[in-house]
């Protein structure tokens, strides 16, 4: 036997490192091997892949990437409690796992990992959130990954992948799809994990496109559709006020009646309007 194999099950690590969850670091397990080894194949093939996972905790979700066969497995972990427990699977899985006690905000995990590259995560939602706005607007480009594969409360999840339309939709939705194509692969119900949340869980992929699917520069349309969900009730010609004066003219020349409100302009419109300021 190697690999997985070897290792015991996660209730019996938790129990043997006295993994007791910390609210504080977010911190909801999913122990059922069955489930973190689906979460892995959401992230594609992975065999020729080194992954970057987030938060790996007692490493359920290590271990199914690394049973994926992917070629190198960065971990990065915030509590020196789980080091132990992902030693072990290091060792179960030789030169495989490369484990860093850090703070995922605070360091660039880019010297560790070669291209291509997957990022796989099962993240506090803040810490989640956080990362993935960083991950979809890097200074340039392709950004260093090809796919996340991240767990989000559900809400979260569906922002990510809204509509114009509706309720959900705004600049999460537009970020996350300018330049990436986004679905939700999974979801999962509180009782997933041990403790259970308060709220659904959904796994979120994202694949990286190879240029923008509409022409427009980053920050001017960040700027507008800031403004615009910023006051999403409005209509943009109030909300986008003070942009420029003459915003309505720029509006209709985007194709938006300047009586229209935020949530039901559509990415291309956006980034149409971007371009014209
Ligand atoms: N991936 C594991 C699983 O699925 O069972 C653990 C998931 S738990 C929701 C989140 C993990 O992220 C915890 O192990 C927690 O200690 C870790 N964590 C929280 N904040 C972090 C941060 N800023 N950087 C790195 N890890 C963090």
């Amino acid at each position: 036997m190697s690999g997985i194999d070897t290792l015991p099950p996660l209730r019996a690590v938790i129990a043997e490192h006295g993994l007791s969850a910390r609210k504080s670091l977010g911190q909801n397990f999913l122990l059922d091997l069955n489930l973190t080894a689906k979460i892995a194949r959401q992230a594609g093939d992975l065999t020729q892949c080194d992954v970057l996972e987030i938060g790996p905790g007692p490493g359920g979700l290590t271990r199914g990437l690394l049973a994926q066969g992917a070629r190198h497995v960065l971990a990065i972990e915030k509590d020196a409690r789980c080091l132990p427990a992902l030693e072990e699977i290091a060792a179960a899985y030789p030169g495989r796992l490369e484990v860093l006690n850090a703070d995922a905000l605070a360091v660039d995990p880019l010297t560790h990992l070669t291209p291509p590259i997957r990022i796989a995560a099962n993240l506090p939602y803040n810490v989640g959130t956080e990362l993935l706005v960083r991950w979809l607007t890097p200074p340039e480009w392709p950004p260093f990954w090809q796919s996340l594969t991240l767990m989000f409360q559900r809400e979260v999840a569906e922002r990510i992948v809204a509509q114009p339309g509706s309720k959900a939709y705004g600049r999460l939705a537009i970020l996350a799809q300018w330049r990436a194509d986004a679905y939700i692969a999974m979801s999962l119900p509180p009782g997933a994990f041990t403790p259970p949340p308060k709220v659904s869980s959904a796994v979120v992929h994202l694949t990286a496109l190879p240029e923008p699917r509409f022409p427009a520069d980053p920050a001017k349309l960040e700027k507008v559709v800031a403004r615009a969900f910023n006051q999403r009730r409005k209509m943009l010609r109030a909300a986008l006020k003070g942009m420029a004066p003459d915003i309505e003219d720029r509006l209709i020349a985007a194709g938006i009646a300047p009586t229209d409100r935020a949530e039901t302009v559509d990415l291309e419109r956006f980034c149409a309007l971007a371009r014209l300021m």
